[in-house]
């Protein structure tokens, strides 16, 4: 019962709450003055003119007798002394009387008790004036009057004059009492009404006082629990929400506070998403910055292509990335480089034509397409698209230099976001490509290598073909030694590219300084060197492998400042490891990769036999 009654006030607004007690208080107030306003009423309207006539009759009775006792003196001096001047007074007091039992007559007449006194007193006045005041005052001043006649007259007049007198005095004390009894009962129904007033108002006040303790207590609670979700959610705890009773408008402001929450909630882990992306963003525009840093300074057309490739997977988020270079011609596509996550291999895989496969069309549209067939990126859906492979053009002004192929065997999530960052690579790549090409092109035209005047990969090529065929007609044995400089980017990090320079020419001075006169060094790209050495097997190679090796540790160890420099080489000869010249720049470039694998600084021979032509 108490529950429901609870319920109700739950459901009424606060508002409601409000004009309901100050009516309450209202309704007291005017109830109480209402009672007062009767009582007084009641007595005005009562009592009032009742009391007035008795208090004005009593005062007729007075003024009345007044005459009466001033006829009497006046006639008794009159008898006694038969001076006219008596008289007056009696003149005098029948007026007085007049005016008196009028009054009386007004205002006593109708009362039902006092009446028939009234008509006593009335009579006994009459028989006064008529028994013996009339009489009496007729007398003349000469009529003489024996004292014995003039005491009996006075005798007979004072037993009439008692007479009135008693009942003067009856009526008299009967309008007190009257007025007595009105007074009283004015002060009762006074007093009652006042009761009632204090009644109603201490009704009031309990009432009052319940409303407002109600009207706390469903503001209060309600308004706590509102503090206490605000004080949880700011601490932390966001599953904090209010609990939603009291009146309405309380329980709207609850509503509204967990409606707020939630889109506090949800705009919190849409920015912190947002901010995730940027900070990913941001990475891959590093990784893009440095790129760009690095194969800037960079001639090497080996080593871009491998930049390329590494970033594109650090940036892409595919496991796999494959570099394709476009002929001069531009109809076919060669794969040079190919970078996984754990690292990066070369490969000599199958050349692509134009427009076939997802590599050939993205070249020939020279726009990223994705999917084996080269499929259109359109972003539709939300949240990007799930590609396994995707092809990016290398485009420098409308050219298309090459396409970096990005695969995985579990389909990838691209974005737009990611795809802008892979062609904006795609663009720098295809600049430093360009370049690298070109620089390549000069090169090769002379025969000397610009920055260490050692002979160049062109000479390399001429001298290998004439001498591998020597070989092969005399079968004489001939060796090659592929050299790479270790952490040679990391060199070039710490100390700049102008120091990596002067390091590479002094490397190619102590290479010249550590061979026999049959012996070649030539530059063969970037920081790598190869040497042919006529008329030497394999054991002799790798002898003449680990001394060069040691002099370039020994010589840059005694240097202050660089650090360490060291090489590794990959031995490779003929007839033992190759029979084409083709194939022993490869066995020995396998070398050097085994080398570099086994921990750098080293020399490596291969431990196959005879390659057969693969
Ligand atoms: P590793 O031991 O695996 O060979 O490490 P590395 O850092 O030497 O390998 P990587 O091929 O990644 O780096 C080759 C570096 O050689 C990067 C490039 O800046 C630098 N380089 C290539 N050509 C030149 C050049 O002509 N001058 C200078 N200063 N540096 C060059
Ligand atoms: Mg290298
Ligand atoms: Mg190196």
């Amino acid at each position: 019962m108490r529950k429901a009654t609870r319920g109700q006030d739950d459901a009424r607004g606060l508002s409601e709450r409000f004009s309901r007690t100050f009516l309450t208080l209202a309704a007291i107030v005017l109830s109480s003055l209402g009672a007062a306003i009767v009582t007084l009423v009641l007595v005005l309207a009562s009592f009032g003119p009742h009391l007035d006539r008795l208090i004005d009759g009593r005062g007729g009775i007075t003024v009345a007798h007044a005459g009466m006792l001033d006829q009497e003196t006046g006639l008794r001096a009159y008898l006694e002394t038969r001076n006219g001047i008596f008289l007056e007074p009696y003149v005098s007091g029948q007026s007085e009387l007049i005016q008196g039992n009028q009054t009386v007559a007004t205002d006593l007449a109708d009362d039902a008790t006092l009446a028939p006194l009234v008509l006593n007193m009335r009579l006994a006045q009459q028989q006064w004036i008529s028994g013996w005041a009339t009489s009496a005052a007729a007398i003349g001043q000469g009529d003489v009057m024996s004292s014995q006649q003039l005491t009996s007259t006075l005798e007979h007049g004072k037993v009439l004059f008692d007479a009135y007198r008693v009942t003067e005095d009856r009526l008299s004390a009967a309008t007190t009492a009257e007025i007595i009894d009105a007074e009283d009962s004015q002060r009762t129904v006074v007093t009652i009404g006042l009761a009632l007033a204090l009644v109603v108002l201490a009704v009031g006040v309990i009432i009052a006082l319940r409303q407002a303790r109600g009207l706390r207590r469903a503001v209060i609670g309600p308004v706590n629990d509102l503090l206490e979700t605000m004080t949880r959610v700011r601490s932390g705890d966001v599953d904090a929400r209010p609990r939603g009773g009291g009146p309405r408008e309380l329980r709207t402001v609850g509503e509204h506070l967990s409606r707020m929450i939630d889109e506090l909630l949800r705009a919190r882990a849409v920015s912190g998403e947002l901010a995730e992306r940027a900070g990913e963003q941001a990475a891959r525009l590093r990784v893009i910055l440095s790129l760009a840093r690095d194969i800037a300074g960079s001639l090497s057309l080996r080593y871009v292509v491998r930049a390329v490739g590494t970033s594109s997977v650090a940036v892409s988020g595919f496991p796999r990335a494959t570099v394709w270079l476009l002929d001069p011609a531009g109809r076919t596509l060669m794969p040079l480089h190919e970078s996984t996550a754990t690292g990066s291999d070369l490969s000599a895989g199958a050349a692509v034509e134009l427009g076939e496969g997802a590599v050939g069309r993205a070249a020939a549209k020279g726009s990223a397409v994705a999917g084996d067939h080269g499929d259109d990126l359109t972003f539709d859906s939300e949240g990007g698209e799930a590609v396994t492979t995707l092809a990016v053009p290398m485009v420098v002004g409308a050219r298309v230099v090459g396409v970096i192929e990005l695969t995985a065997a579990k389909p990838v999530r691209l974005t737009r976001d990611v795809l802008d960052v892979i062609e904006s690579l795609a663009g720098q790549a295809a600049s430093a490509i360009e370049a690298a090409r070109l620089h390549q092109q000069t090169e090769e035209l002379s025969l000397t290598d610009a920055l260490t005047h050692l002979p160049n990969r062109r000479r390399l090529d001429d001298d290998l073909a004439a001498e591998g065929a020597r070989s092969r007609r005399y079968q004489r044995p001939l060796s090659f030694l592929m050299l790479d400089v270790d952490h040679f980017k990391r060199f070039n990090d710490t100390h700049g590219h102008q120091a990596g320079d002067t390091v590479l020419q002094e490397l190619a001075t102590a290479l010249s300084d550590s061979l026999r006169e049959t012996d070649t060094a030539y530059r063969y790209g970037g920081e790598e060197f190869a040497i042919l050495l006529r008329e030497t097997d394999r054991a002799a190679a790798e002898q003449v492998a680990e001394r060069i090796r040691n002099r370039i540790q020994k010589r840059f160890a005694a240097r202050v400042g660089i650090g360490s420099i060291t090489a590794s080489l990959g031995v490779a000869s003929m007839p033992d490891d190759a029979t084409t010249d083709t194939q022993l720049v490869a066995a020995a470039d396998r070398a050097l990769y085994v080398a570099k694998r086994a921990g750098r600084n080293r020399v490596s021979v291969l431990e196959t036999a005879v390659a057969t032509g693969s």
